[in-house]
């Protein structure tokens, strides 16, 4: 099989993204995409700014329905969430899967829970000093503390609601920059070794995240290619989105990471599709 173009990660304005899912179809055909999947955030258990309202979820399954019919001769649609664990402060995976037809669960870490006092952080959005008062907010500082904090809330989600996919693995690196830490450090990759042995054990499959990249966040993909050389040695299937947030966001930094992966010896890229998985070589 040829080397296709899929995208598995996009937001639209039913969460933060910005414009209707169906520009992001028509761009999608317009550049030749096989697959299209739209992964809204999830609606959690208190008011944010970056969530599907509760209010608002059927209206998003039904619109990514209509979608799937009137463009099924042009491109395959899925219907799909990036849902958060927050330790008593999320639905159960389960409650999407059961109340919504969803083809697949994206799960993702954004607030890290501090496990005594239950206090967030939120690890995303643009603003390093927001990341830094968070630290010293919510943890006292203690980067060790909180990425620790970090892995294993993404340890307890793939233990308790087994998302199919795991969303950018290591985001925490985000606004670090090799400031308080470097990810070749014994502690971090031990964290980070961990963690892929529970994605290899539940069999999921890890999305390489270009966001980082072409926002000007971070200058590594998510996760760092020695992570996904790791992954790869390991077995795990491996596939490639932008978590678009506009429609022009859907191939970015796509390519030149297809480029980044073959130099880093990686051979193949994995696909989601109702008759079950499938892989297509990079080339
Ligand atoms: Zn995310
Ligand atoms: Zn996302």
């Amino acid at each position: 099989m040829k080397s296709i173009l899929t995208n598995y990660h996009t937001h639209s304005h039913f969460c933060d993204g910005q414009e209707a899912p169906e520009k992001y179809v028509q761009k999608a055909i317009a550049l030749g995409f096989h697959s299209l999947g739209f992964s809204g955030h999830a609606p959690v258990l208190f008011a944010n700014q970056f969530s599907i309202p509760d209010s608002k979820l059927i209206e998003y399954c039904s619109e990514i329905e209509r979608l799937k019919t009137k463009y099924a001769s042009q491109i395959h649609l899925y219907l799909a969430l990036e849902a958060d664990y927050i330790p008593n402060k999320s639905y159960d995976f389960d409650y999407f899967r059961t109340q919504h037809k969803l083809d697949y669960i994206i799960g993702s870490i954004h607030l890290v829970t501090h496990p005594h006092s239950n206090q967030l952080w939120f690890i995303d959005g643009g603003e390093q000093a927001a990341w830094d008062k968070g630290l010293a907010d919510v943890f006292g500082g203690d980067i060790r503390q909180a990425v620790a904090a970090f892995y294993q809330q993404t340890n307890r989600m793939i233990e308790a609601q087994t998302p199919e996919i795991i969303g950018h693995l290591d985001k925490i690196k985000m606004h670090n920059k090799n400031r308080l830490f470097t990810q070749q450090e014994d502690w971090y990759q031990n964290l980070v070794l961990e963690t892929l042995s529970f994605i290899k054990e539940k069999n999921l499959v890890l999305e390489i995240n270009t966001r980082g990249l072409y926002k000007g966040r971070s200058d590594e993909l998510f996760p760092s290619i020695p992570i996904i050389k790791i992954a790869d040695k390991m077995g795990i299937p491996l596939m490639l989105n932008t978590d678009a947030h506009h429609p022009n966001e859907l191939t970015g930094f796509y390519f030149e990471t297809k480029e980044l992966l073959k130099m880093a010896g990686i051979k193949e890229l994995w696909h989601f599709s109702l008759a079950g998985w499938f892989s297509s070589p990079l080339d």
